[in-house]
């Protein structure tokens, strides 16, 4: 743990495992109830001051944190491929995304405008500010683990507010790597703070009770979401929620197959699958369904499940048993309701692999409204394929979702990419488009995806405050 300003060890530990291999990689300290209390004292108590340092002051400070950072990348990478699992290019490309917002945030501190208004009497003056809200209470994923850390830590420390994370339990050590480079670019005792636990429920019940936390910030979910969003109603807190996703991916009669199938192939089974935004039902038109599935299940049938760290590793094992046994079960059902297995659709246990959780990437096709994955996020390595014909209601379908996170659509017609990024009901449309996301855009979800948004100039208004001065004159 660091806790205003030191590292902290506790006599109580919890393990963290390797999800390739099974191998223990390490003991974590475990929080006790003073360790949490001392963790919000810490940040409560240092927010006048880091609240009134320069916008330059923090922006330096973020810059740093992001040089190091990238001087850092390789040994980030390789820890976080032992400890949750991605492929070690994949977790390449997640610190540097994760470093994304160190920058963007350094950048941002610096244009925290405020306005002024024509007032309605000559004597007032109007102006607006934006000041930082005050503590804020953040739990982090695993699926992410650097990457989720940063994208809450930078917009809240440019804005000036002080932090208590904790990250997730299967992950600690990535959260503790990006804690060690705050140390050493000399952020000042107390401001963020990191509390690791095996047991999450009290962090949430002191985060959303507790006086002193000012807005709590989640990603995980949506059934946590929702208990922590209830809890912190009653204190009215302030909330973001980046939740669960089913993401529909379209596509429509006049998209190239071969391309919009070698854009699913990329998309679905990166980070084996465990990502809010992966597509969970893939729409195809019927016309162009048979080659579009060929190229996928051919594309998928050449990708070698392994541990991250070997070479040629496309797809990594999944987070724990549990994980596994959910993908095992949507599969079962789907396939007993009449769907097909094309490539895949079991579990991994040869060569090696017994020891950690993987699953075959696997392809489906004929998959209906009526089966459990249709409707459930997967979080696996699972391509849904569900033949359309009608394009007036593949919009219908698409949105007949409490979710509303990312969409996809493959088409090469200006005109209908335009009304189905319009009509879609999602907070991210990716139009012929697999990855859109970065650090300078908003990212986040409608209905049960969330509230607010993450990334961007959207992300640091989730960490300020408004205020209004009406100024009369004499
Ligand atoms: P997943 O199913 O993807 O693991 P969770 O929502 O369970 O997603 O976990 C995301 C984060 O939420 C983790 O940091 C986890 O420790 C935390 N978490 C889980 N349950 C609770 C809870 N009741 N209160 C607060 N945090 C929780």
């Amino acid at each position: 743990m660091y806790i205003d300003g030191q590292w902290r060890a506790n006599e109580a530990t919890f393990p963290v495992f390797n999800p390739a291999t099974g191998e223990k990689l390490a003991d974590v300290a475990d929080a006790n109830a003073r360790d949490l209390e001392d963790a919000i004292e810490s940040a409560h108590r240092t927010f006048p001051e880091w609240s009134a340092t320069t916008a330059y002051r923090r922006a330096a400070m973020l810059r740093d944190a992001y040089a190091l950072m990238m001087e850092r990348k390789e040994p980030l990478a390789k820890q976080m491929t032992e400890e949750q699992g991605k492929p070690l290019k994949a977790a390449r490309n997640e610190v540097q995304y994760a470093a994304d917002f160190l920058l963007w945030y350094s950048e941002e501190a610096r244009r925290l405008y405020g306005s002024t208004i024509p007032a309605p009497r000559s004597d007032q003056r109007f102006i607006v500010a934006h000041q930082p809200i005050g503590v804020v209470g953040a739990i982090t994923p695993w699926n992410y683990p650097t990457s989720m850390v940063t994208r809450k830590l930078a917009p809240a420390l440019a804005a000036g507010c002080t932090v208590v994370l904790k990250p997730a339990e299967q992950t600690p050590l990535c959260a503790m790597e990006v804690f060690k480079i705050l140390d050493e670019v000399g952020l000042p005792p107390g401001v963020a703070n990191l509390v690791t636990t095996s047991n999450p429920v009290p962090v949430g019940e002191a985060f959303t009770s507790d006086r002193r936390i000012r807005k709590v910030t989640f990603t995980g979910s949506t059934e946590v979401g929702r208990i922590l969003g209830e809890a912190a109603g009653k204190s009215l807190k302030r909330v973001s929620m980046e939740l669960g996703g089913h993401a529909p991916f379209l596509v429509m009669a006049d998209a190239d197959p071969v391309h919009a199938a070698k854009g699913a192939s990329l998309v679905k089974f990166l980070n084996t699958g465990q990502a809010c935004i992966s597509p969970n039902r893939m729409y195809v038109h019927r016309s162009i369904a048979e080659q579009f599935t060929a190229v996928l299940a051919d594309r998928v049938s050449k990708m070698r499940a392994g541990n991250g760290l070997a070479d040629g590793i496309s797809v990594g094992p999944l987070v724990d048993d549990a994980a596994v046994e959910k993908v095992e079960r949507q599969v079962t059902d789907a396939v007993d309701k009449g769907a097909t297995t094309v490539v895949g659709g079991h579990r991994l246990t040869a060569d090696g692999l017994e020891a950690g959780h993987f699953y075959a990437p696997t392809v489906l096709d004929g998959v209906e409204p009526g089966m459990d994955i249709y409707r459930e996020e997967t979080f696996g390595p699972v391509a849904p394929v569900i033949p359309f014909d009608d394009e007036d209601t593949v919009l219908d379908l698409a949105n007949d979702t409490e979710y509303g996170l990312a969409a996809y659509v493959y088409t090469n017609d200006l005109s209908k990419a335009m009304r189905l990024f319009e009509g879609l009901r999602f907070g991210i449309v990716g139009i012929n488009d697999i990855n859109p996301t970065a650090a300078a855009a908003p990212f986040g979800g409608m209905g049960d995806s969330g509230l607010g948004r993450e990334g961007g100039r959207e992300g640091i208004a989730e960490y300020l405050e408004t205020k209004l001065g009406g100024f009369s004159l004499r």
